[in-house]
């Protein structure tokens, strides 16, 4: 394949980054999800077919309904001598789908020891861009969106490893095409990729029917428990440190869950409060379209897109309500009327 023009100069710069170094060292944010994984994976093949050296290394274990992905491009993860052989070996660290440092977890302490070059491809609003190199394009649906364009401009070819991958992360960040960012882009991506080989049926099989009965009952006692507030315009779930003990679940389970009040009609926003552990909530929100939620996070150090958002917080579930609810409420107060018949989309990771 043929390379073509990088579409900015900070993806001109990303090329330059990728030729200069050789060893290269991939990470993304905590509780990886579809986008971080996929789009991992995919980098993982541009910059081998570019003859480089990959390594990826996370914070926090692959979800299993995406650790299929990794079987020909293993995704480590995080130990305290892995991490600093990894460093040590790497001279260069690509950071994908992620906008704060903090965000990569215990890995960031690892990149001020060892002075490394630091590389970032994004697509969240709420951003420090942290590297010394920094592909952060709010307008892509997913950060796989932005992997897709940067092997399509590096001339390297998509095999299937690479196509499966970055249809996975360009499917859970849009929810299946349902969300507000589903736009044309997105839709001529998903297009290519399944000319590629891509079977959309069997991904989205091998990504959503790998939950065991647990969650579905952990779903369902949280999802029995929702409640409808400001005028049923606002959804509010709350899950405990009892429940993923009793369900034998971790954090990284609530997947999906936040997305579920979107089909009640007249919902404009959700709020999940998930506290794993006691004295920790890890709060997310999401808009149906005409509220951006984000800032309500950003001010706590959180972040995210205008339609899906989140934080971590520490203290109880009743005090991290107490931070949110009300900054919801008033925006909500805010909208007008809406017109009979029309729902909005929503965004998410
Ligand atoms: P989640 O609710 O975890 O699915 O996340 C929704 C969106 O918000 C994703 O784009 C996340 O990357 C972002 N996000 C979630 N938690 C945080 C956080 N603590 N800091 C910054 N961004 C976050
Ligand atoms: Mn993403
Ligand atoms: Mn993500």
């Amino acid at each position: 394949m043929s390379a073509r023009t990088p579409a900015t100069p900070e993806r001109a710069a990303l090329h330059q980054f990728i030729a200069k170094h050789h060893k290269f060292l991939l990470t993304t944010h905590i509780n990886p999800d579809g986008d971080a994984i996929g789009s991992e994976v995919a980098f993982a093949r541009l910059l081998r077919a570019l003859g480089k050296s990959v390594r990826v290394l996370n914070d926090s274990p692959t979800p299993h309904a995406f650790a299929w992905l990794g079987a020909e491009a293993p995704v480590e993860v995080y130990t305290e001598e892995l991490a600093e052989t990894r460093f040590a070996e790497a001279d260069a660290l690509v950071v994908l789908d992620t906008g704060n440092k903090q965000r990569i977890g215990r890995l960031a302490d690892h990149i001020q020891r060892h002075a490394i070059a630091v590389a970032v491809v994004d697509h969240h609003v709420t951003h420090d861009g942290f590297g010394s190199v920094n592909v952060i394009e709010p307008s892509a649906a997913a950060a796989a969106v932005l992997v897709h364009e940067l092997m399509l401009e590096a001339g390297v070819a998509i095999d299937a490893v690479a196509a499966d991958a970055l249809f996975v992360g360009l499917a859970t960040d849009t929810g299946h095409f349902r969300y507000s960012n589903t736009d044309a882009r997105a839709l001529r991506m998903a297009a290519d990729l399944v000319e590629r080989g891509v079977d959309a049926a069997d991904v989205t099989a091998r990504i959503h029917q790998t939950a065991p009965a647990g969650r579905l009952r952990f779903f369902g006692e949280a999802l029995a428990a929702l409640e409808m507030r400001h005028g049923g315009q606002l959804v509010v779930l709350e899950v405990g440190p009892e429940q993923f003990a009793k369900h034998g679940l971790i954090g990284a389970d609530t997947e999906g869950l936040v997305d579920m009040p979107r089909a009640i009609e007249g919902v404009e926003a959700v709020a999940l409060f998930s506290e794993v552990e006691a004295g920790k909530v890890k709060v997310s929100l999401r808009s149906t379209g005409r509220v951006n939620i984000d800032g309500v996070v950003s001010r706590l150090g959180g972040g995210g897109h205008p339609h899906a958002a989140g934080v971590q917080l520490r203290g109880s579930r009743a005090q991290a309500r107490e931070r949110i609810l009300p900054e919801l409420e008033r925006l909500l107060a805010e909208l007008p009327p809406l017109a009979p018949g029309t729902a909005a989309g929503g965004q998410r990771a």
